[in-house]
C-alpha cells in the first residue's frame, strides 16, 4: 500500500479504509482534494480529481522522486503508474497500456500529457539523436491534433472531440523509437446545430483567422472577422469572443505551424491544410435559393473561391452542389437537388472534408513515427506502452446518436475493466484453490450485447432500418426497437412503458447503462448513421489537381455504375473500431487512471458531493476497492519466485533439497516471517501487501 503521508491528508490508498462504504470513500476523496492531494491509489489504479488550478507537482524534482521507484514507495501520482508501466515494459518485456477514463473535463487529456512527459523525461539518457527526434514528434503531435480536434464546450475549454490511443514503441534499451496513433473521431455536437456550429472546431478556425498573416489570409480569401463566416458565427458570437479572450490564438497558430514543420509536413502540405480549412469556412457561406423549380447558388463568387482553394473548377463544384448523379438501370442521370438537399449536401461535404483532413494528418504523423526496419534478432523485443484518452460517459439533457456511441464505448471499457481486474482476479484465485470470498459486482456484458450483438442488438437494428429502400424515418427505427427489444431488461420506451413519467416524449428510448439510466431521442439516428455523402463530391475531390486532396478521396475513382457496395454505417464503423481497441488493450497489462470532475464550475475550491459520488458510482470504484482488499497485490509462479529470491535464504541458495519448489518457497517465506501475509496456490505464491514485496526486494538488493 502506498507510502503513508501524514494522516491529515487522508488515506493515500482507498484499500486502507476502515470500512468500504460510500460515505467513507467520499470523505477521504474530499479531504484529499481539499488538501491539494488530487491523486489516490486503489492498489494500482490511480484516482484523480481535477484540481482546476496549477499544482507544482510535475516538475523535474518530482520526476526524480518517482523514477525507478516501486509503485507504492511514493505518494500516489500519475508518475507512479507511468513508472510502473515503464518498468513492466523494461524489466519484464511486457506490453502495457494506461487507460485514462472519466467524463468531459475530468482531466484525461492533461493526465495523458503528464504521462507522456514523464516517459520522455526518464528515457534516452544517452541523448541519442534519433530517439530525441521521435520523442519530440510524439510530444508535438499532441499540439497539432488538439488544434484540429479540440473544441471549447460548456464543460471544458479544451474538450477533445476525438478519443485518442497512442502506442509508444521502445527498443531493448527502453528508449522510445516510434509510435502509432489511433483516433476515434466523433462529433460532440449539441442538438440543433449544424456540424461546425457551437462548440465545434472554433479553435482551429479562429486560430487561423487571428494568427494567419495578412498575406496568407488574402491568398485564402479570408478576412479576420470571424463573424463573417456562418459556420462559426451565427448565434455563437459570444462564444467566439470567449474563445478569443481565453486563448492566445495568434500564438497558438504559430505553435501549430511550427509543430507541423517539426513533424515533417512539407510547406505545400501545410499550405493545403490551410486551403482546406479556408474552403470549409467558405462553404458555410454558400447560399442556395430557388429559381422556378431550379435551385441556384446566389453567391457564385464564393463558388469560384472554393474551386480555387480545392484546385478544381467552378462549374464542377457548382454541379456537385446542385445535382446528384444517379444510376437508374442502365441510364445515368443528373438529378436536381431541392434547396434543402443542396444545403444538406453542402454540410455533409464540409464535414467530410474536415474528417478526411484530420485522418490524413494522423496518417502523416504515423508515417513519420512508425517504427521501420526494427530487427528483433539484433535489438531484442520491441515493446509497447499504450496510452488511451477517451471520452467518458455522457448524460446531457438531450442525448442523441453521439452520446449513444460514447456511452457504448464506455460500456466496452467497463467490460474490459471487469474482465481484467475483477473477473480475472476471482477466477485466478479459484483456479489456484485459494479461498475466496465472492464479491458481487454488476457485469455489464448484457448491455454491451444489447448494443452490439449481431442481428439482435441496437446497432444491427439501426443498420437494418437504414438499409430499407424508400423513405426511412427515425420513428420506423424506434418501432423496430420496440418490436425486437420489448422484453429486454435494459431497454424501454414510451410505447413499451406508457406509465413511466420519465419518458416524456414519444421519440425517446431509454437504456439502463451500468452508470445509470440515459434517455436518448431517436431524432437524427438514421441520418447520422447513414452519414451520406453524395458520390459526386467524392469524384469532385478525386479529380482535384492537388495531389494531397486527390489522395484523401481514393474512392472518387469509381464511376457511378461501379459504386455498388454500401459504405459501412457510422455506428458499425464505430463498433468495429471499439472491438479492435478492446482486443488490443486486452492483450496488454493494464494500468488505470480514473478521473473525476469535482464540480461543473471549473472551480478549484468546490467539491460537489453529489456530482462526485455519481462518478465514483459509475466508475465502479467501491467494487474496485473491495476486490483489491480481498485480493493479493502480487503473485508469481513458484519457479520464477525462487529464481529471483533464492539467494536471500540459506535453505534455497544456491539450490534447495526440498521435494518441490512450493516447499522451498514456503521455507524461504517462513524464515523471513512473512507467512501471515501470503497464500499458497497450486502453482503460484500470492502476497497480500506490497510491503512484503518491498522487503523481499531490499533483501535481494543487499
Ligand atoms: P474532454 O473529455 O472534454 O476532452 P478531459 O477529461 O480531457 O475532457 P482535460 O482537457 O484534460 O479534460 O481537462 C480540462 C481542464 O481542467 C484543463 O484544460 C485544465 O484547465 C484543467 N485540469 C485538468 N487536469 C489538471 C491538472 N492535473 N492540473 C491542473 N489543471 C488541470
Ligand atoms: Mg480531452
Amino acid at each position: 500500500m502506498a507510502e503513508q503521508e501524514s494522516l491529515e491528508f487522508g488515506k493515500a490508498d482507498f484499500v486502507l479504509m476502515d470500512t468500504v462504504t460510500m460515505p467513507e470513500f467520499m470523505a477521504n476523496l474530499r479531504l484529499r482534494f481539499e488538501k491539494g492531494r488530487i491523486y489516490t491509489f486503489i492498489g494500482e489504479v490511480v484516482v484523480s480529481v481535477n484540481p482546476y488550478k496549477n499544482l507544482n507537482i510535475y516538475g523535474r524534482d518530482t520526476i526524480e522522486q518517482y523514477r525507478g521507484r516501486e509503485l507504492y514507495e511514493r505518494p500516489p501520482h500519475l508518475f507512479a503508474i507511468a513508472d510502473a508501466a515503464y518498468k513492466a515494459m523494461k524489466r519484464r518485456s511486457k506490453d502495457t497500456c494506461i487507460v485514462i477514463s472519466g467524463e468531459s473535463g475530468a482531466g484525461k487529456t492533461e493526465a495523458s500529457k503528464y504521462i507522456m512527459h514523464y516517459i520522455a523525461a526518464i528515457t534516452n539518457p544517452g541523448q541519442r539523436a534519433e530517439v530525441e527526434r521521435v520523442k519530440n514528434i510524439l510530444l508535438k503531435s499532441n499540439c497539432v491534433l488538439e488544434a484540429f480536434g479540440n473544441a471549447k464546450t460548456n464543460r471544458n475549454d479544451n474538450s477533445s472531440r476525438f478519443g485518442k490511443y497512442m502506442d509508444i514503441n521502445f527498443d531493448f534499451k527502453g528508449d522510445p523509437i516510434g509510435g502509432h496513433i489511433n483516433n476515434y473521431l466523433l462529433e460532440k455536437k449539441k442538438e440543433g446545430f449544424s456540424f461546425f456550429h457551437s462548440p465545434c472546431l472554433k479553435l482551429l478556425f479562429v486560430q487561423l483567422l487571428q494568427g494567419g498573416s495578412d498575406q496568407m489570409l488574402r491568398s485564402l480569401h479570408l478576412q479576420k472577422d470571424a463573424s463573417a463566416y456562418s459556420y462559426i458565427s451565427p448565434g455563437a458570437q459570444i462564444k467566439v469572443r470567449v474563445v478569443l479572450c481565453s486563448i492566445n490564438d495568434g500564438a497558438e497558430f504559430k505553435a501549430v505551424a511550427d509543430a507541423m514543420k517539426v513533424i515533417g509536413f512539407k510547406q505545400e502540405e501545410i499550405q493545403t491544410v490551410y486551403k482546406i480549412v479556408a474552403a470549409i469556412l467558405h462553404l458555410g457561406n454558400l447560399k442556395f435559393s430557388v429559381d422556378g423549380d431550379t435551385p441556384v447558388i446566389e453567391n457564385s463568387k464564393v463558388v469560384s473561391i472554393i474551386a480555387d482553394l480545392l484546385s478544381t473548377k467552378s462549374d464542377m463544384v457548382e454541379k456537385a452542389l446542385l445535382f446528384r448523379t444517379v444510376a437508374t438501370g442502365r441510364d445515368v442521370i443528373d438529378k436536381q437537388h431541392t434547396e434543402q438537399e443542396a444545403t444538406y449536401g453542402r454540410d455533409a461535404f464540409a464535414k467530410a472534408i474536415y474528417e478526411r483532413l484530420f485522418a490524413w494528418i494522423v496518417t502523416h504523423i504515423n508515417d513519420v513515427i512508425e517504427v521501420k526496419n526494427y530487427d528483433t534478432t539484433v535489438h531484442g523485443k520491441n515493446t509497447v506502452i499504450g496510452v488511451l484518452d477517451i471520452y467518458g460517459f455522457e448524460i446531457f439533457d438531450n442525448n442523441s446518436f453521439e452520446q449513444f456511441c460514447i456511452n457504448y464505448c464506455n460500456e466496452k471499457l467497463q467490460q474490459l475493466f471487469i474482465q481484467l481486474v475483477l473477473k480475472q482476479e476471482q477466477e485466478e484465485y479459484q483456479r489456484e484453490g485459494i479461498p475466496w470470498k465472492h464479491i458481487d459486482y454488476f457485469n455489464n456484458q448484457v448491455i454491451v450485447d444489447l448494443v452490439e450483438q449481431q442481428h439482435k442488438g441496437i446497432i444491427s437494428i439501426l443498420d437494418d432500418a437504414c438499409m430499407n429502400v424508400g423513405k426511412v424515418t427515425d420513428e420506423m427505427f424506434l418501432e423496430a426497437l420496440n418490436n425486437k427489444l420489448g422484453k429486454h431488461a435494459h431497454f424501454s420506451s414510451r410505447k413499451l412503458c406508457a406509465t413511466d413519467k420519465t419518458l416524456e416524449f414519444d421519440r425517446d428510448f431509454r437504456i439502463k447503462h451500468y452508470a445509470g439510466d440515459v434517455i436518448y431521442s431517436v431524432t437524427g439516428f438514421i441520418d447520422k448513421n447513414k452519414d451520406t455523402l453524395f458520390q459526386d463530391f467524392k469524384r469532385l475531390m478525386y479529380n482535384s489537381s492537388n495531389p494531397v486532396l486527390k489522395m484523401m478521396w481514393p474512392e472518387g475513382k469509381l464511376s457511378i455504375t461501379e459504386v455498388t457496395k454500401r459504405p459501412l454505417t457510422a455506428a458499425t464503423l464505430f463498433k468495429n473500431s471499439m472491438i479492435a481497441l478492446v482486443d488490443n488493450l486486452a492483450s496488454k497489462e493494464p494500468y488505470y487512471v480514473r478521473c473525476i470532475k469535482p464540480n461543473d464550475k471549473k472551480s478549484p475550491q468546490l467539491f460537489d458531493e453529489e456530482r462526485c459520488r455519481h462518478q465514483v458510482e459509475y466508475l465502479g470504484l467501491l467494487e474496485n476497492v473491495r476486490v483489491r482488499r480481498a485480493g493479493f497485490a502480487y503473485r508469481q509462479t513458484y519457479e520464477k519466485f525462487l529464481h529471483r529470491y533464492k539467494m536471500i535464504s540459506e535453505f534455497t541458495w544456491p539450490n534447495h533439497d526440498l521435494p518441490s519448489d512450493k516447499d522451498a518457497v514456503k521455507k524461504l517465506i517462513e524464515c523471513h516471517g512473512f507467512q501471515h501475509d501470503v497464500a499458497y496456490g497450486k502453482t503460484k505464491i500470492f502476497i497480500r501487501t506490497p510491503r512484503t514485496l518491498f522487503t523481499l526486494e531490499e533483501l535481494h538488493a543487499k
